[in-house]
Protein backbone atom coordinates (compact mmCIF):
# COMPACT_ATOMS: atom_id res chain seq x y z
CA UNK A 1 0.00 0.00 0.00
CA UNK A 2 1.27 3.51 -1.27
CA UNK A 3 1.91 5.70 2.30
CA UNK A 4 2.54 9.13 0.99
CA UNK A 5 6.29 10.77 2.63
CA UNK A 6 5.15 13.54 4.40
CA UNK A 7 8.96 14.53 5.99
CA UNK A 8 12.51 13.44 5.32
CA UNK A 9 15.62 13.32 6.62
CA UNK A 10 18.32 13.86 4.68
CA UNK A 11 21.68 12.27 6.17
CA UNK A 12 24.33 14.12 3.95
CA UNK A 13 25.77 17.66 3.98
CA UNK A 14 26.92 20.27 1.99
CA UNK A 15 25.35 20.67 -1.97
CA UNK A 16 24.05 17.04 -2.45
CA UNK A 17 21.72 18.12 1.36
CA UNK A 18 20.75 21.15 -0.20
CA UNK A 19 19.61 20.24 -3.82
CA UNK A 20 17.49 17.29 -1.52
CA UNK A 21 15.62 19.80 0.52
CA UNK A 22 15.26 21.79 -2.37
CA UNK A 23 12.70 19.36 -4.20
CA UNK A 24 11.24 18.16 -1.09
CA UNK A 25 10.12 21.98 -0.44
CA UNK A 26 8.67 21.88 -3.93
CA UNK A 27 6.93 18.86 -2.85
CA UNK A 28 5.72 20.27 0.24
CA UNK A 29 7.80 17.39 2.30
CA UNK A 30 8.98 18.34 5.54
CA UNK A 31 13.01 18.28 5.92
CA UNK A 32 15.06 16.86 8.92
CA UNK A 33 18.80 18.05 8.24
CA UNK A 34 21.76 16.16 10.53
CA UNK A 35 25.34 17.46 10.90
CA UNK A 36 28.51 17.52 12.48
CA UNK A 37 29.92 19.81 15.13
CA UNK A 38 31.97 21.93 12.60
CA UNK A 39 28.86 21.84 10.07
CA UNK A 40 26.19 23.48 11.82
CA UNK A 41 26.42 26.99 10.26
CA UNK A 42 26.33 25.16 6.89
CA UNK A 43 23.65 26.08 4.60
CA UNK A 44 21.59 22.56 4.63
CA UNK A 45 21.34 23.51 8.16
CA UNK A 46 19.69 26.42 7.91
CA UNK A 47 17.72 25.69 5.15
CA UNK A 48 15.94 22.30 6.63
CA UNK A 49 12.67 22.68 8.92
CA UNK A 50 14.55 20.68 11.85
CA UNK A 51 18.60 20.29 12.34
CA UNK A 52 20.11 17.89 14.40
CA UNK A 53 23.70 17.54 15.42
CA UNK A 54 25.01 14.05 15.15
CA UNK A 55 28.65 14.47 17.09
CA UNK A 56 32.32 15.77 16.18
CA UNK A 57 33.56 16.32 12.72
CA UNK A 58 34.81 12.87 11.39
CA UNK A 59 32.51 10.74 9.45
CA UNK A 60 32.75 7.80 11.32
CA UNK A 61 31.08 9.97 14.59
CA UNK A 62 28.97 12.07 12.65
CA UNK A 63 27.74 11.11 9.03
CA UNK A 64 28.30 7.53 8.99
CA UNK A 65 26.91 6.81 12.82
CA UNK A 66 24.04 4.85 11.66
CA UNK A 67 22.63 5.02 15.22
CA UNK A 68 22.44 8.88 15.87
CA UNK A 69 20.85 8.88 12.53
CA UNK A 70 18.22 6.66 12.99
CA UNK A 71 17.52 7.78 16.32
CA UNK A 72 17.18 11.27 15.13
CA UNK A 73 14.99 10.05 12.17
CA UNK A 74 12.49 8.93 15.22
CA UNK A 75 12.87 11.23 17.44
CA UNK A 76 11.85 14.15 14.06
CA UNK A 77 8.95 11.52 13.70
CA UNK A 78 11.02 11.20 9.98
CA UNK A 79 8.91 9.22 7.61
CA UNK A 80 11.80 8.52 4.85
CA UNK A 81 15.40 8.79 4.96
CA UNK A 82 17.42 10.07 2.00
CA UNK A 83 21.27 8.91 1.72
CA UNK A 84 22.72 11.60 -1.24
CA UNK A 85 25.39 10.30 -2.30
CA UNK A 86 28.71 9.46 -0.46
CA UNK A 87 29.13 8.48 3.31
CA UNK A 88 25.74 5.47 3.70
CA UNK A 89 24.27 5.71 0.13
CA UNK A 90 25.63 2.32 -1.10
CA UNK A 91 25.76 0.84 2.29
CA UNK A 92 23.60 -2.35 2.04
CA UNK A 93 23.32 -2.77 5.79
CA UNK A 94 22.22 0.73 6.47
CA UNK A 95 19.40 0.50 3.95
CA UNK A 96 18.22 -2.32 5.80
CA UNK A 97 18.42 -0.63 9.24
CA UNK A 98 16.70 1.70 8.14
CA UNK A 99 13.69 -0.17 6.50
CA UNK A 100 13.71 -2.42 9.90
CA UNK A 101 13.57 0.66 12.01
CA UNK A 102 9.99 1.47 10.12
CA UNK A 103 11.48 4.23 7.93
CA UNK A 104 11.39 4.16 3.71
CA UNK A 105 15.12 3.90 2.70
CA UNK A 106 15.33 6.29 -0.65
CA UNK A 107 17.26 4.63 -2.90
CA UNK A 108 17.01 0.50 -4.09
CA UNK A 109 16.24 -2.46 -1.96
CA UNK A 110 19.14 -3.24 0.08
CA UNK A 111 19.79 -7.00 -1.47
CA UNK A 112 20.00 -4.71 -5.11
CA UNK A 113 22.78 -2.73 -3.47
CA UNK A 114 24.52 -5.37 -2.25
CA UNK A 115 24.57 -7.38 -5.60
CA UNK A 116 25.35 -4.14 -7.81
CA UNK A 117 27.03 -1.73 -5.37
CA UNK A 118 29.83 -4.42 -5.55
CA UNK A 119 31.86 -3.86 -8.31
CA UNK A 120 32.92 -7.53 -8.55
CA UNK A 121 29.59 -8.87 -7.82
CA UNK A 122 28.34 -6.17 -10.41
CA UNK A 123 30.75 -7.92 -12.71
CA UNK A 124 29.14 -11.07 -12.35
CA UNK A 125 25.24 -9.68 -12.71
CA UNK A 126 26.49 -7.69 -16.30
CA UNK A 127 28.62 -11.08 -17.49
CA UNK A 128 24.95 -12.77 -16.94
CA UNK A 129 23.22 -9.94 -18.63
CA UNK A 130 25.73 -10.58 -21.60
CA UNK A 131 27.11 -7.49 -21.13
CA UNK A 132 30.90 -6.97 -22.14
CA UNK A 133 32.74 -6.59 -19.09
CA UNK A 134 36.52 -5.32 -18.61
CA UNK A 135 38.69 -9.09 -19.12
CA UNK A 136 39.85 -9.72 -15.56
CA UNK A 137 39.72 -12.17 -12.54
CA UNK A 138 36.49 -14.07 -12.49
CA UNK A 139 35.78 -12.37 -8.56
CA UNK A 140 38.17 -11.05 -5.74
CA UNK A 141 41.16 -12.43 -5.54
CA UNK A 142 42.38 -13.72 -2.38
CA UNK A 143 46.26 -13.87 -2.68
CA UNK A 144 49.27 -12.65 -4.63
CA UNK A 145 49.58 -15.79 -6.06
CA UNK A 146 45.90 -15.84 -7.72
CA UNK A 147 46.72 -12.53 -9.01
CA UNK A 148 49.39 -13.55 -11.04
CA UNK A 149 47.36 -16.72 -12.48
CA UNK A 150 44.48 -14.13 -13.44
CA UNK A 151 47.08 -11.37 -15.12
CA UNK A 152 48.50 -14.47 -16.89
CA UNK A 153 45.36 -14.70 -19.14
CA UNK A 154 44.86 -11.22 -19.72
CA UNK A 155 48.43 -9.55 -19.77
CA UNK A 156 50.42 -6.38 -18.71
CA UNK A 157 48.96 -3.54 -17.89
CA UNK A 158 46.55 -4.47 -15.79
CA UNK A 159 44.51 -2.38 -12.91
CA UNK A 160 44.24 -3.45 -9.32
CA UNK A 161 40.94 -2.33 -8.08
CA UNK A 162 39.05 -2.83 -4.61
CA UNK A 163 35.69 -4.53 -4.54
CA UNK A 164 34.06 -2.29 -2.65
CA UNK A 165 35.70 0.72 -3.79
CA UNK A 166 34.65 4.11 -5.04
CA UNK A 167 36.22 7.69 -5.53
CA UNK A 168 39.61 5.38 -6.70
CA UNK A 169 40.78 4.19 -3.66
CA UNK A 170 42.91 1.33 -3.31
CA UNK A 171 43.36 1.64 -7.63
CA UNK A 172 46.34 0.45 -8.66
CA UNK A 173 47.80 0.33 -11.87
CA UNK A 174 50.64 -2.02 -12.53
CA UNK A 175 52.57 -2.29 -15.91
CA UNK A 176 55.00 -5.52 -15.21
CA UNK A 177 55.72 -8.19 -12.92
CA UNK A 178 58.17 -6.43 -10.39
CA UNK A 179 55.47 -3.50 -10.01
CA UNK A 180 52.71 -6.74 -8.73
CA UNK A 181 53.66 -7.57 -5.25
CA UNK A 182 54.23 -3.83 -3.78
CA UNK A 183 50.59 -2.73 -5.67
CA UNK A 184 48.73 -5.93 -4.25
CA UNK A 185 49.80 -5.01 -1.00
CA UNK A 186 48.80 -1.07 -0.98
CA UNK A 187 45.84 -1.47 -2.94
CA UNK A 188 44.63 -4.23 -0.15
CA UNK A 189 45.25 -2.33 2.72
CA UNK A 190 44.43 1.17 1.53
CA UNK A 191 40.62 -0.64 0.72
CA UNK A 192 40.53 -2.18 4.34
CA UNK A 193 41.03 1.84 5.85
CA UNK A 194 38.83 2.91 3.18
CA UNK A 195 35.99 0.58 3.04
CA UNK A 196 36.73 -2.02 5.78
CA UNK A 197 36.73 -4.52 2.88
CA UNK A 198 39.82 -5.41 1.56
CA UNK A 199 39.07 -8.11 -1.02
CA UNK A 200 40.53 -7.12 -4.85
CA UNK A 201 40.43 -7.77 -8.47
CA UNK A 202 42.04 -7.24 -11.44
CA UNK A 203 40.78 -6.05 -15.09
CA UNK A 204 43.32 -5.58 -18.09
CA UNK A 205 44.12 -1.28 -18.42
CA UNK A 206 41.90 -0.19 -21.28
CA UNK A 207 44.18 2.19 -22.81
CA UNK A 208 43.45 5.79 -23.89
CA UNK A 209 39.38 4.82 -22.61
CA UNK A 210 36.57 7.44 -22.62
CA UNK A 211 34.23 7.74 -19.81
CA UNK A 212 31.00 6.85 -20.54
CA UNK A 213 27.56 6.68 -17.99
CA UNK A 214 23.93 5.77 -18.50
CA UNK A 215 21.38 7.33 -16.30
CA UNK A 216 18.65 5.30 -15.47
CA UNK A 217 15.17 5.10 -13.54
CA UNK A 218 13.08 1.98 -12.20
CA UNK A 219 10.38 1.67 -10.21
CA UNK A 220 8.90 -1.36 -8.41
CA UNK A 221 6.50 -1.97 -10.64
CA UNK A 222 8.72 -3.59 -13.21
CA UNK A 223 8.90 -0.19 -15.33
CA UNK A 224 12.28 0.86 -16.39
CA UNK A 225 13.88 3.67 -18.57
CA UNK A 226 17.14 5.43 -19.28
CA UNK A 227 17.52 9.09 -19.28
CA UNK A 228 20.56 8.98 -21.88
CA UNK A 229 24.39 9.40 -21.19
CA UNK A 230 27.06 11.54 -19.43
CA UNK A 231 30.62 11.85 -20.17
CA UNK A 232 33.05 11.57 -17.84
CA UNK A 233 36.39 11.33 -19.13
CA UNK A 234 37.82 14.54 -17.79
CA UNK A 235 39.70 13.64 -15.03
CA UNK A 236 42.37 13.82 -12.10
CA UNK A 237 43.53 10.35 -10.18
CA UNK A 238 40.66 8.83 -11.58
CA UNK A 239 38.36 11.49 -10.44
CA UNK A 240 35.38 13.60 -12.61
CA UNK A 241 35.86 17.14 -12.91
CA UNK A 242 33.87 17.58 -15.90
CA UNK A 243 31.07 15.84 -17.44
CA UNK A 244 28.59 16.49 -20.05
CA UNK A 245 25.72 14.70 -22.20
CA UNK A 246 25.70 13.64 -24.79
CA UNK A 247 28.52 12.08 -25.04
CA UNK A 248 30.52 13.04 -28.57
CA UNK A 249 32.21 10.18 -29.20
CA UNK A 250 28.88 7.87 -30.02
CA UNK A 251 26.86 7.81 -32.96
CA UNK A 252 23.34 6.81 -32.43
CA UNK A 253 24.18 3.03 -33.10
CA UNK A 254 26.93 3.18 -30.60
CA UNK A 255 24.18 5.09 -28.17
CA UNK A 256 21.52 2.55 -28.49
CA UNK A 257 23.76 -0.32 -27.96
CA UNK A 258 24.98 1.29 -24.57
CA UNK A 259 21.24 1.80 -23.34
CA UNK A 260 20.17 -1.82 -24.44
CA UNK A 261 23.53 -3.01 -22.41
CA UNK A 262 22.63 -0.92 -19.45
CA UNK A 263 19.04 -1.59 -19.32
CA UNK A 264 20.03 -5.14 -19.68
CA UNK A 265 21.86 -5.48 -16.81
CA UNK A 266 18.57 -3.28 -14.75
CA UNK A 267 16.27 -5.53 -15.87
CA UNK A 268 17.94 -9.15 -15.02
CA UNK A 269 17.85 -7.76 -11.23
CA UNK A 270 14.61 -6.23 -10.64
CA UNK A 271 16.39 -3.06 -9.52
CA UNK A 272 14.07 -0.06 -7.95
CA UNK A 273 14.72 3.45 -8.24
CA UNK A 274 17.28 5.89 -9.92
CA UNK A 275 21.13 4.14 -11.03
CA UNK A 276 23.81 4.97 -13.00
CA UNK A 277 25.45 2.00 -15.28
CA UNK A 278 29.27 3.22 -15.91
CA UNK A 279 30.89 1.89 -18.96
CA UNK A 280 34.43 2.23 -20.45
CA UNK A 281 34.80 2.67 -24.33
CA UNK A 282 37.76 1.99 -25.78
CA UNK A 283 39.32 3.81 -29.08
CA UNK A 284 37.52 1.38 -31.28
CA UNK A 285 34.05 2.48 -30.13
CA UNK A 286 33.88 -0.79 -27.88
CA UNK A 287 32.47 -0.61 -24.57
CA UNK A 288 32.86 -2.53 -21.89
CA UNK A 289 30.84 -2.49 -18.19
CA UNK A 290 32.43 -0.83 -15.15
CA UNK A 291 30.45 -0.94 -12.09
CA UNK A 292 27.01 0.55 -11.43
CA UNK A 293 26.28 3.51 -8.40
CA UNK A 294 23.32 2.40 -6.68
CA UNK A 295 22.36 6.23 -6.26
CA UNK A 296 22.31 9.83 -7.23
CA UNK A 297 25.24 11.10 -8.99
CA UNK A 298 27.22 14.02 -8.31
CA UNK A 299 26.72 14.77 -12.29
CA UNK A 300 23.47 14.25 -11.94
CA UNK A 301 21.97 17.78 -13.08
CA UNK A 302 23.44 17.28 -16.21
CA UNK A 303 21.06 15.11 -17.04
CA UNK A 304 17.88 16.98 -15.39
CA UNK A 305 19.07 19.81 -17.74
CA UNK A 306 18.90 17.64 -20.87
CA UNK A 307 15.63 15.81 -20.04
CA UNK A 308 13.77 18.10 -18.06
CA UNK A 309 13.38 15.38 -15.22
CA UNK A 310 13.95 16.21 -11.24
CA UNK A 311 15.72 13.04 -10.53
CA UNK A 312 15.44 13.73 -6.89
CA UNK A 313 11.51 13.96 -7.23
CA UNK A 314 11.25 10.50 -9.37
CA UNK A 315 13.39 8.65 -6.21
CA UNK A 316 11.16 10.30 -3.74
CA UNK A 317 7.88 8.79 -5.65
CA UNK A 318 9.53 5.50 -6.64
CA UNK A 319 10.62 4.95 -2.86
CA UNK A 320 6.87 5.85 -1.77
CA UNK A 321 5.59 3.16 -4.60
CA UNK A 322 4.42 5.10 -7.16
CA UNK A 323 4.74 3.75 -10.92
CA UNK A 324 7.12 6.25 -12.94
CA UNK A 325 4.50 8.69 -14.91
CA UNK A 326 6.00 8.55 -18.42
CA UNK A 327 7.48 5.90 -20.49
CA UNK A 328 10.80 6.10 -22.30
CA UNK A 329 8.87 7.86 -25.46
CA UNK A 330 8.29 10.59 -23.40
CA UNK A 331 11.46 11.34 -22.91
CA UNK A 332 12.81 13.98 -25.16
CA UNK A 333 16.55 14.86 -24.73
CA UNK A 334 17.49 18.91 -25.65
CA UNK A 335 20.18 20.42 -26.60
CA UNK A 336 23.92 20.03 -24.58
CA UNK A 337 24.79 19.74 -20.99
CA UNK A 338 27.75 20.18 -18.61
CA UNK A 339 28.87 21.01 -15.36
CA UNK A 340 32.14 21.41 -13.61
CA UNK A 341 33.03 20.34 -10.14
CA UNK A 342 34.51 23.16 -8.23
CA UNK A 343 36.92 21.59 -5.63
CA UNK A 344 38.99 23.24 -2.71
CA UNK A 345 42.27 21.30 -4.27
CA UNK A 346 45.35 23.38 -5.63
CA UNK A 347 46.12 22.26 -9.42
CA UNK A 348 49.77 23.33 -8.58
CA UNK A 349 49.91 21.23 -6.24
CA UNK A 350 49.07 17.45 -7.17
CA UNK A 351 44.97 18.25 -6.57
CA UNK A 352 46.09 18.65 -3.26
CA UNK A 353 42.94 19.00 -1.20
CA UNK A 354 42.62 22.38 0.44
CA UNK A 355 41.21 23.90 3.67
CA UNK A 356 39.87 27.67 5.37
CA UNK A 357 37.46 29.58 5.51
CA UNK A 358 34.98 30.91 2.91
CA UNK A 359 35.83 34.60 2.74
CA UNK A 360 33.67 35.87 -0.48
CA UNK A 361 31.94 33.57 -3.35
CA UNK A 362 30.59 35.80 -5.94
CA UNK A 363 28.31 33.68 -7.71
CA UNK A 364 27.40 33.53 -11.71
CA UNK A 365 24.03 33.56 -12.78
CA UNK A 366 22.13 34.19 -16.06
CA UNK A 367 19.87 31.96 -18.59
CA UNK A 368 20.60 28.19 -18.81
CA UNK A 369 23.28 28.37 -15.51
CA UNK A 370 22.46 26.60 -12.70
CA UNK A 371 24.85 26.75 -9.08
CA UNK A 372 24.86 24.04 -6.83
CA UNK A 373 26.79 24.46 -3.60
CA UNK A 374 26.62 23.96 0.15
CA UNK A 375 28.66 27.09 1.19
CA UNK A 376 27.97 29.93 2.31
CA UNK A 377 30.72 33.01 3.50
CA UNK A 378 32.36 32.42 7.07
CA UNK A 379 31.88 28.20 6.39
CA UNK A 380 34.59 26.23 7.44
CA UNK A 381 36.60 24.20 4.42
CA UNK A 382 37.80 21.12 6.40
CA UNK A 383 39.79 18.30 5.77
CA UNK A 384 37.45 16.24 7.16
CA UNK A 385 34.96 15.73 3.83
CA UNK A 386 35.49 15.55 0.46
CA UNK A 387 36.96 18.55 -1.17
CA UNK A 388 33.40 19.77 -3.87
CA UNK A 389 32.86 23.19 -2.84
CA UNK A 390 30.10 23.92 -5.60
CA UNK A 391 29.15 22.67 -8.94
CA UNK A 392 28.04 24.96 -12.33
CA UNK A 393 26.21 23.26 -14.22
CA UNK A 394 25.30 24.86 -17.88
CA UNK A 395 23.00 23.94 -20.67
CA UNK A 396 22.92 24.98 -24.57
CA UNK A 397 21.24 24.23 -27.83
CA UNK A 398 24.57 23.47 -28.99
CA UNK A 399 27.63 21.93 -27.80
CA UNK A 400 29.67 25.30 -28.83
CA UNK A 401 26.79 26.93 -26.87
CA UNK A 402 27.22 25.29 -23.63
CA UNK A 403 31.01 25.61 -23.74
CA UNK A 404 31.26 29.27 -24.35
CA UNK A 405 28.66 29.74 -21.22
CA UNK A 406 30.15 27.03 -18.75
CA UNK A 407 33.21 29.45 -19.96
CA UNK A 408 31.86 32.87 -19.44
CA UNK A 409 30.04 31.62 -15.93
CA UNK A 410 33.52 30.06 -14.95
CA UNK A 411 35.35 33.74 -15.41
CA UNK A 412 32.67 35.88 -13.03
CA UNK A 413 32.63 33.11 -10.96
CA UNK A 414 34.79 33.66 -7.47
CA UNK A 415 35.54 32.15 -4.33
CA UNK A 416 38.15 32.94 -1.82
CA UNK A 417 39.48 32.01 1.46
CA UNK A 418 39.99 28.64 0.25
CA UNK A 419 42.99 27.48 -2.91
CA UNK A 420 40.40 25.97 -5.83
CA UNK A 421 40.15 24.82 -9.08
CA UNK A 422 38.10 27.57 -11.05
CA UNK A 423 41.03 28.39 -13.43
CA UNK A 424 41.47 24.55 -14.08
CA UNK A 425 38.16 24.15 -14.63
CA UNK A 426 38.25 27.52 -16.97
CA UNK A 427 41.40 26.60 -18.79
CA UNK A 428 39.56 22.73 -20.04
CA UNK A 429 36.72 23.73 -21.11
CA UNK A 430 38.71 26.55 -23.60
CA UNK A 431 40.99 24.07 -24.44
CA UNK A 432 41.24 23.64 -27.88
CA UNK A 433 41.11 19.90 -27.71
CA UNK A 434 38.31 19.61 -25.23
CA UNK A 435 36.17 21.75 -27.68
CA UNK A 436 37.15 20.17 -30.75
CA UNK A 437 35.80 16.34 -28.64
CA UNK A 438 39.39 14.66 -28.71
CA UNK A 439 40.05 13.47 -25.49
CA UNK A 440 40.06 10.53 -23.04
CA UNK A 441 40.37 10.40 -19.52
CA UNK A 442 44.17 10.75 -19.54
CA UNK A 443 43.62 14.30 -21.20
CA UNK A 444 44.74 16.22 -17.92
CA UNK A 445 47.77 14.19 -17.31
CA UNK A 446 48.63 14.84 -21.25
CA UNK A 447 48.21 18.29 -21.39
CA UNK A 448 48.18 20.22 -17.73
CA UNK A 449 50.77 21.49 -16.20
CA UNK A 450 50.95 24.03 -13.65
CA UNK A 451 52.54 26.69 -15.80
CA UNK A 452 49.61 26.27 -17.99
CA UNK A 453 47.34 28.51 -15.84
CA UNK A 454 47.84 32.38 -15.24
CA UNK A 455 48.35 33.23 -11.83
CA UNK A 456 45.83 35.02 -9.62
CA UNK A 457 45.43 38.68 -10.07
CA UNK A 458 48.13 40.11 -7.27
CA UNK A 459 46.82 43.25 -6.47
CA UNK A 460 42.77 41.77 -5.89
CA UNK A 461 44.26 38.96 -3.59
CA UNK A 462 45.79 41.40 -1.51
CA UNK A 463 42.84 43.69 -1.39
CA UNK A 464 40.57 40.10 -0.16
CA UNK A 465 43.22 39.90 2.31
CA UNK A 466 42.91 42.97 4.04
CA UNK A 467 38.95 43.38 3.34
CA UNK A 468 38.45 39.86 4.52
CA UNK A 469 39.30 41.02 8.33
CA UNK A 470 36.39 43.02 8.08
CA UNK A 471 34.01 40.22 7.64
CA UNK A 472 31.74 40.16 10.90
CA UNK A 473 29.36 36.98 11.14
CA UNK A 474 27.81 35.77 14.26
CA UNK A 475 26.40 32.42 14.49
CA UNK A 476 23.25 31.69 16.75
CA UNK A 477 21.82 28.15 17.16
CA UNK A 478 18.97 26.97 18.68
CA UNK A 479 19.84 23.34 20.59
CA UNK A 480 17.98 20.96 17.72
CA UNK A 481 16.55 23.46 15.58
CA UNK A 482 17.16 25.92 12.90
CA UNK A 483 20.48 27.73 12.66
CA UNK A 484 20.72 31.04 12.00
CA UNK A 485 23.40 33.37 10.18
CA UNK A 486 24.04 37.12 9.47
CA UNK A 487 27.01 38.23 7.86
CA UNK A 488 27.46 41.83 7.41
CA UNK A 489 30.76 43.42 5.80
CA UNK A 490 31.01 46.90 5.79
CA UNK A 491 30.08 48.91 2.40
CA UNK A 492 33.74 49.94 1.80
CA UNK A 493 34.45 46.31 1.35
CA UNK A 494 31.73 45.66 -0.52
CA UNK A 495 32.36 48.39 -2.76
CA UNK A 496 36.03 47.25 -3.22
CA UNK A 497 35.02 44.38 -4.39
CA UNK A 498 32.65 44.86 -6.90
CA UNK A 499 35.02 47.36 -8.55
CA UNK A 500 38.00 44.78 -8.84
CA UNK A 501 35.87 41.49 -9.90
P1 LIG B 1 35.87 4.30 -8.65
O1 LIG B 1 34.51 3.73 -8.36
O2 LIG B 1 36.87 4.02 -7.58
O3 LIG B 1 35.80 5.75 -9.03
P2 LIG B 1 35.81 3.22 -11.37
O4 LIG B 1 35.79 1.77 -11.63
O5 LIG B 1 34.51 3.94 -11.52
O6 LIG B 1 36.42 3.50 -9.91
O7 LIG B 1 36.89 3.91 -12.31
C1 LIG B 1 37.24 5.28 -12.19
C2 LIG B 1 38.03 5.70 -13.40
O8 LIG B 1 39.25 4.94 -13.50
C3 LIG B 1 37.34 5.48 -14.74
O9 LIG B 1 36.46 6.53 -15.06
C4 LIG B 1 38.52 5.40 -15.68
O10 LIG B 1 39.02 6.70 -15.95
C5 LIG B 1 39.55 4.67 -14.86
N1 LIG B 1 39.45 3.21 -15.11
C6 LIG B 1 38.72 2.32 -14.41
N2 LIG B 1 38.87 1.07 -14.90
C7 LIG B 1 39.71 1.17 -15.95
C8 LIG B 1 40.30 0.23 -16.87
N3 LIG B 1 40.03 -1.07 -16.79
N4 LIG B 1 41.15 0.70 -17.80
C9 LIG B 1 41.46 2.03 -17.88
N5 LIG B 1 40.97 2.95 -17.05
C10 LIG B 1 40.11 2.54 -16.09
Amino acid sequence: MKKRIKKILIANRGEIAVRVIRTCKEMGIHTVAVHSEIDADLPHVRLADEAYCLGPAPARASYLNQEKILEFAKYSKSDAIHPGYGFLAENAGFANAVIRGGFVFIGPRPAEIASLGDKASARQVAMRAGVPVVPGSGGTIASYRKAVSAIKLIGYPVLLKASAGGGGKGMRMVRSPGELHAAFDSSRSEAKAAFGDDRVYVEKYIQSPRHVEVQILADSHGNFIHLGERECSIQRRHQKIIEESPCIALDDNGRNSLFEAALGIVRTTGYSNAGTLEFILDQDGKFYFLEMNTRLQVEHPVTEFRTGIDLVREQILIAQGEKLSFSQSDIDFRGYSIEARICAEDPANSFAPCTGHLKLIQHSSGYGIREETGFAIGNEISSFYDSLLAKLIVWGRTRQEALNRLSSALESYRIYGVKNNLQLCKWIVDHQDFRRGEFDTHFLQEQYSPDKLPGAPEQFLKLVSAGASYIHFSSNRQSGGKATQEVSASKWKLRSYEHYS
